[in-house]
């Protein structure tokens, strides 16, 4: 599951000394170990969002955040902050540009300008290695997250919960606004590109137990909203953040 087979192109990001799209071969092989355990992680903190609900929680650099489909399907909306600095946030054009529309092991969270650097590493995927519908993916870099105005023009009410929404909620404690909200890392969320060129979904194809594992390259902010639309499946479930580092 933790195969580290990301090959981006040479990069289009960064300033001098920031680290390349390409993962180092010692940085491999320390996050296949943190991957697998072979280093010891200690828990620091669990935060459970509850369906149809937002959280956000701190990542501090070097330590391990675990997002879990603890009850069953479900997709996560996750939006990214420097934890203090507001102002740089995930990237999720510039990361779709280096690593692809969908991510997996190996693949980074990049920052937006002018820090671009990578936020965080993703080093652990339980759906990777599954078979897929031809033309889709996990993780997804394609859909932006829904807001009001997606459910009031899809089905006539304005007052359904929305990720926008529980992002805004999820950071205000953190002295960030509405308007901070950004394109999130779709997890879990199963799409591709039809023959027209849009972007359509399946339902999550993620099951009880699956969850995605990410090291934090710098202190970060990270907020996820349990999406209450379609994406996650016919039954809305909520998701278990951990976040581990070394004893
Ligand atoms: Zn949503």
């Amino acid at each position: 599951m933790n195969a580290f087979t990301s090959n981006p192109p040479p990069s289009v990001a960064g300033k001098g000394g920031v680290k390349s799209p390409a993962l180092a071969p010692d940085e491999r092989d320390r996050y296949q170990r943190l991957a697998d355990r072979s280093i010891d992680l200690e828990l620091v903190e669990a935060v459970d969002i509850p369906a149809r609900e937002g959280r956000a929680i701190i990542v501090p650099s070097g330590s391990v955040l675990r997002v879990a489909c603890h009850q069953g399907a479900q997709v996560g909306d996750m939006i990214v902050f420097n934890a203090e600095n507001g102002d740089e946030k995930f990237w999720g054009a510039r990361s779709r540009v280096i690593h692809g529309s969908h991510l997996t092991v190996g693949d980074r969270l990049w920052s937006t300008p002018p820090y671009t650097r990578p936020m965080m590493t993703m080093i652990a995927d339980t759906l990777a290695e599954r078979e897929y519908p031809a033309g889709v993916r996990p993780h997804d870099l394609l859909f932006c997250r829904c807001d009001f105005r997606h459910y009031e023009v899809n089905h006539g009410d304005a007052s359904l919960p929305n990720c926008q929404q529980n992002l805004a909620t999820a950071i205000a404690p953190h002295g960030l606004t509405e308007a901070q909200v950004h394109d999130p890392l779709n997890l879990f969320m199963t799409t591709g590109l039809n023959e027209d060129g849009r972007p359509y979904y399946l339902p999550s194809m993620s099951i009880k137990g699956d969850h995605v594992e990410f090291i934090a390259e710098i202190d970060c902010l990270a907020a996820i909203s349990a999406c209450p639309g379609g994406s996650s499946g016919s039954v809305s479930h909520g998701l278990e953040l951990s976040v581990f580092k070394e004893p």
